[in-house]
């Protein structure tokens, strides 16, 4: 194989899928290179946040995403059993797994350039000639005015070009498993702000609720400290800090993880620009890394389709996401502090801010927070 583009966007993932969308409708000449020869089966992502949902229905897709996902529009706080605040939110948040959000975006993207989507091949070097980037296959060389990563988190992209990954790990763990829900709190999305550390749930399309439990709980004992664990562990937990009890024969696999806060250095460098978690690594917790990569690819076809781009006409792009990426960092550090293991003086103080901010004026700032405003 032996090719020229005007644009080649390395991996398939949701952001490089939406880029190729947002490219070819308009009929660039763009091409995007996966490794995987399926899509990925694995649902990591599941909530849609109203910018991201834009970018989607932007891409053609939101219809399709309005049909097949369910609706948040309340948040609610707890501590041992009692509302300590209420969030609604005007604008829903979507929810629905990313291995079906992916698979939308692969079929908008073979009916806008039946072609533009490759899969199967790797890309193994990059050169930058003076016509832009030459990238070696495993195919064959590609040859492309302007490059985008997004290859996710451990970017071979991002590598080539010579741009710093820099690490602000938080030390944070967390389990998530789902299983059915009882459909008590449907449309609603429960954060239990327990002495333990928080249990948060959302519901999920097909009557399912996903649970996450912090798992860096202050007290050195009991089954906080597991560190493999078995559906009946992850329903003990969750029954002994929220009094819920989880149907252990419906429930996945119980999935722990640690947050992650990873950036790179710049999003730009010569005809080379990074985006989604080739750029950034929010925490899953907030529910924001796949929403932020969707919104740096909106930005990069806006600049790339309204010809300002390339070289240093990139600065800008790398500036306003890069900044974009800072702010999510933030918010997810202050939504993992609101949720930290703590007793006594302190688990009081914490109510009563939370209880503060979940009322006027500062509720629509924090409804805000929660539904990326702004990023
Ligand atoms: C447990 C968990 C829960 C999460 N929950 C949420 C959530 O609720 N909301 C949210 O917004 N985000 C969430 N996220 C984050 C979200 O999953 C990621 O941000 C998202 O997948 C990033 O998409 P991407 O397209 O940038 O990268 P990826 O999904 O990693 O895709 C990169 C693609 O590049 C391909 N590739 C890599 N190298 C090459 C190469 N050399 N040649 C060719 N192809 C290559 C890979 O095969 C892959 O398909 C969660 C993450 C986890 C782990």
């Amino acid at each position: 194989m032996s090719a020229s583009h005007d644009v080649v966007v390395v991996g398939a993932g949701p952001v490089g899928m939406l880029l190729g969308c947002l490219l070819a409708q308009q009929g660039a000449d763009v091409a995007v290179l996966e490794r995987s020869l399926a899509p990925s089966a694995s649902s990591r992502a599941v909530g849609i946040h109203p910018p991201g949902f834009a970018a989607l229905a932007a891409a053609g897709i939101g219809d399709d995403i309005e049909h097949a996902a369910l609706r948040i529009h309340e948040g609610v706080a707890l501590c041992r059993g009692r509302r300590i605040g209420t969030l609604s939110f005007a604008d829903p948040v979507r929810m629905l797994p990313q291995d079906r959000t992916e698979a939308l975006l692969e079929r908008r993207l073979s009916r806008v350039a039946s072609r533009a989507l490759r899969r199967g091949i790797e890309v193994r070097g990059l050169q930058t000639t003076a016509a832009g980037v030459e990238l070696e296959t495993s195919e064959g060389s590609v040859a492309a005015r302007l490059l985008v990563g997004a290859d996710g988190t451990r970017s071979f992209v991002r590598e080539r070009a010579g741009i710093r990954w820099e690490r602000r790990d938080p030390d944070v763990r967390f389990v998530m498993a789902d299983a059915d829900d009882s459909g008590e709190h449907r449309g609603r999305a429960l954060l239990h702000l327990e002495p333990d550390g928080v249990v948060e749930s959302f519901p999920l399309p097909g009557g399912r609720r996903r649970w996450v439990v912090r798992t860096d709980a202050h007290r050195a004992d009991g089954a906080a400290r597991v560190r493999a664990w078995s559906r009946a562990a992850f329903a003990a937990v969750v029954e002994e800090r929220v009094g819920a009890v989880l149907d252990t024969a419906t429930m996945s696999e119980p999935s722990p993880f640690a947050a992650r806060q990873q950036l790179a250095a710049t999003f730009a460098r010569g005809r080379v620009a990074l985006a989604g978690d080739a750029a950034h690594e929010v925490s899953p917790i907030g529910g924001q890394g796949m929403n932020l990569g969707w919104l740096d690819a909106r930005a990069l076809a806006d600049r790339l389709l309204s010809g300002s781009s390339g070289g240093d006409a990139w600065g800008a792009y790398a500036c306003a996401r890069r900044a974009a990426a800072e702010g999510a960092m933030r918010r997810a550090r202050f939504n993992m502090a609101m949720g930290a293991p703590r007793e006594d003086a302190a688990l009081t103080a914490r109510n009563a801010a939370i209880r503060a901010l979940a009322l006027p004026p500062f509720r629509k700032v924090l409804a805000g927070t929660f539904t990326m405003r702004g990023l």
